[in-house]
């Protein structure tokens, strides 16, 4: 039996070397604290990336998940199980949805979303009407697919050739939409605020403008809501705020707490294109990713919850703008909710990790979205004294960063 300590360096003998983790190891966590091996403690802003909606070790979700680990693990898709059935029946009540396909990620949600996009447009319209728009700066997930459709060229170097009929707009900006939107477009993708692409949210216009041309073409506007749903923006689903309804839905990250699973949400009439046999997953709906999505949604869904949120985030971004103000370090905080970004100014371009790693010494952990943005996606029920203590430390380390 392997008895060597486990340490940092460990990694790079054993892992695939496609992460740079930072150089703790966390072992335990409670609510918005976490402590590493040597027993440091750190606040958590960065919530495993827009991810753990309920901070860690949340009694509910540790009891959904033992009760349910108790009774029955997995069957796979040749039955069906009651936490499916159940949480599918939650999310279209709770949303436009009538139609729900599970799956594990955000990428598989996206994946799905995407496939079924072609398929509806083959199957109403014909083969021609193919073509996807999306937006530059995008992130879709890592799939050949979801990576293509994104908007980072970097991520998909290398791993050519890629699917064709993706087309790569320019976001907020309708007119260079309506230069690539044809009879031919099947779908138009967009994340209506960009996550890894910067916290850049997209406007009421914008929303409202890709919503029309998709309608005028027969296209299906699909919504990636995989980092901004379920209440990051102080709504259960971003859409909500705008009040702009997408015909397909991929939700993932805080759906699941911390447990895998990603969702595609869609309207009855679209789905039927996914009839028995064009689309599957094994874990997709595995019983004990939906018992603790469950209670992720009934807790994140109730008003006091939602309405903490806004409170949570007015508290969070003023702390941050002071921070900006004082040191001079960021040209603006943007974001909706408890998915925030400090923009950094022009003397700091390109540092967002020196500011990621200068936290982490200081007892808090952030995020960066790209070289330019300090991104804060924390647990959405955390306590207004973790946010003051993170914003504290936080401040220590760029009066370091500073001096
Ligand atoms: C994280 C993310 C994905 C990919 O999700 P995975 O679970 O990593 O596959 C897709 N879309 C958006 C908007 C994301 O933020």
């Amino acid at each position: 039996m392997n008895r060597e300590p486990v340490s940092r360096s460990l990694f790079d003998d054993v892992m695939v070397p496609n992460y740079a983790p930072g150089k703790i190891i966390p072992v335990r966590g409670e609510g918005s604290r976490i402590w590493d091996q040597d027993g440091r403690e750190y606040v958590d802003l960065a919530g495993g990336i827009a991810v753990t909606a309920l901070g860690h070790a949340h009694p509910g979700l540790v009891g959904a998940l033992v009760d349910q680990a108790g009774k029955l693990w997995h069957l796979s898709n040749v039955m069906t199980n009651e936490p499916a059935l159940k949480l599918a029946k939650t999310l279209c009540d709770l949303t436009f949805a009538e139609r729900v396909f599970f799956a594990n990620s955000g990428g598989e949600a996206n994946e799905a979303a995407f496939k079924l996009a072609r398929r509806y447009a083959w199957e109403h319209f014909g083969p021609e009407k193919n073509e996807i728009i999306s937006f530059r700066n995008s992130f879709h997930g890592r799939t050949l697919f979801t990576v293509s459709v994104g908007g980072q060229p970097k991520y998909l170097e290398g791993f050519e050739p890629a699917p064709g009929g993706i087309h790569h707009a320019d976001f907020n900006d309708l007119a260079s939409v309506e230069a690539l939107i044809s009879d031919k477009t099947c779908a138009i993708v967009v994340e209506p605020i960009q996550g890894e692409g910067g916290i850049m949210p997209a406007t009421q216009e914008f929303l409202q403008g890709l919503r029309d041309l998709c309608d005028k073409h027969n296209a299906l506007l699909v919504f990636d809501e995989v980092q901004c749903g379920v209440g990051r923006t102080g709504h259960l689903y971003a859409y909500e705020m705008y009040g702009i309804t997408p015909d397909i839905l991929s939700t993932a990250k805080s759906l699941g707490g911390g447990f895998p699973i990603g969702a595609m949400l869609t309207t009855a009439k679209i789905a039927a294109s996914l009839a028995v046999g064009t689309h599957g997953s094994t874990y997709g709906g595995n019983p004990l990713a939906c018992a603790v999505a469950q209670k992720v949604i009934d807790t994140v869904s109730q008003p006091d919850i939602l309405k903490g949120i806004r409170g949570r985030s007015d508290r969070l971004r003023a702390g941050m703008n002071d921070i900006g103000q004082r040191y001079g370090v960021f040209s603006e905080v943007r974001g909706e909710g408890l998915l925030l970004g400090g923009v950094l100014t022009e003397a700091w371009q390109g540092k967002a990790r020196e500011f990621l790693n200068a936290a982490l010494e200081e007892g808090v952990m952030v995020l960066m979205a790209g070289p330019n943005v300090i991104r804060l996606a924390p647990s959405l029920i955390i306590p207004e004294s973790d946010i003051d203590e993170a914003l504290t430390r936080f401040e220590r380390a760029v009066k370091k960063l500073c001096s």
